[in-house]
């Protein structure tokens, strides 16, 4: 069962909290950071011979991880950043940074990411679960995206190919690892003024969303026609504790992480809120984040 002779950073016995934004988690058997696609596929692959349980991240920052650990190996693909411009379009790996494509994109007039430019997601995440923020979403933009299948096969497919809906895509339906995409934006945007335009996101992000405090984004997806964080604000949560896991005060679908909070306090909080928020509105709230178990 010798691991395979790779060039990429290998740990045991590493801490999760280090691969996600909650800074929660237990200890990770194994971690992984490919340095290159073979890496990734031939790690992979080793995973399925092997039958050891397997994580795939990015920045962690749509995940809540599991106090008690993951046994298995997690394979981190932020070190898969290879990028290539052209005229007006972009070709990524998969852990390329979405915010600094989206300020790059931008210096180079090339319009169509600036919605993206505060969501601190790897690109391949961002596309397997169709990030968005103020009506836009990445699936938009996209024009192929290279695939790792559950079977271990490696497949290209056009954006016709994919469907893209609010926060899903077939792509993550089919389990499907996204390896590598390019992008058709908009040429002829003019760099000050989108460059403004970002200033101005940041800030308000900045104004709306407690960045102050580890949390992961919007912990509940909207449900249709409303917005989940009024429900939440409306029924009194805000503020709101268990353990160090309290509901932001500055924006209720946020759970953030005062200091030491584990991620079974942020998991009660989740699950009390879902109870209540169907008591008093009839309204069955799902999760945005991930909840992986060890
Ligand atoms: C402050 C803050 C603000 C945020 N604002 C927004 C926002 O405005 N809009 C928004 O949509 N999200 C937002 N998010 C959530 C998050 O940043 C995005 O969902 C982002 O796309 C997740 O990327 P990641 O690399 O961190 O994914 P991770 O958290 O590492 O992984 C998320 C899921 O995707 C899977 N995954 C990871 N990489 C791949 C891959 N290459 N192929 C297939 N599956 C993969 C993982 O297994 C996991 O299930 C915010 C988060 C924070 C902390």
């Amino acid at each position: 069962m010798d691991l395979p002779d790779v060039k990429g950073r290998l740990e045991k016995n590493y801490p999760l909290k280090k691969l996600n934004t909650w800074k929660t988690g237990g200890q990770a058997e194994m971690v992984f950071w490919p340095e290159n696609l073979n890496e990734l596929a031939e790690m992979f692959s080793w995973c399925k011979t092997y039958r050891k349980p397997l994580l795939f991240l990015g920045h962690g920052s749509n995940v809540l991880l599991p106090d008690q650990g993951f046994q298995g190996m997690v394979i981190v693909n932020t070190q898969l950043d290879k990028i290539r411009w052209e005229k007006e379009s972009v070709r990524t790996e998969a852990g390329y940074s979405l915010m600094r494509l989206a300020r790059e994109a931008a210096e180079r007039g090339l319009n169509g990411l600036e919605f993206a430019c505060g969501i601190p997601g790897t690109v391949g995440a961002a596309i397997a679960i169709n990030a968005g923020a103020y009506g836009e979403e990445i699936g938009n933009w996209v024009q192929d995206v290279k695939v790792l299948t559950p079977e271990g096969e490696i497949r290209m497919f056009n954006r016709n190919d994919i469907s893209f809906g609010y926060r899903k895509s077939s792509l993550q339906d089919k389990k499907y690892i996204v390896l590598e995409s390019s992008f058709l934006l908009k040429p002829g945007g003019e760099g000050g003024l989108m460059k403004e335009k970002i200033k101005d996101l940041m800030e308000k992000r900045k104004r709306t969303q407690p960045l102050e405090y580890p949390n992961a984004g919007s912990v509940f997806r909207n449900p249709p026609g409303d917005s989940a964080g009024r429900l939440i604000e409306q029924a009194g949560w805000k503020g709101k504790c268990v353990g160090d896991a309290q509901v932001s005060e500055k924006h209720a679908n946020f759970i953030v992480n005062k200091g030491n909070a584990r991620s079974e306090d942020i998991l009660k909080l989740i699950q009390d809120i879902q109870a209540d928020i169907l008591i008093k509105f009839g309204v069955k709230l799902e999760t945005e984040i991930k909840v992986i178990t060890g």
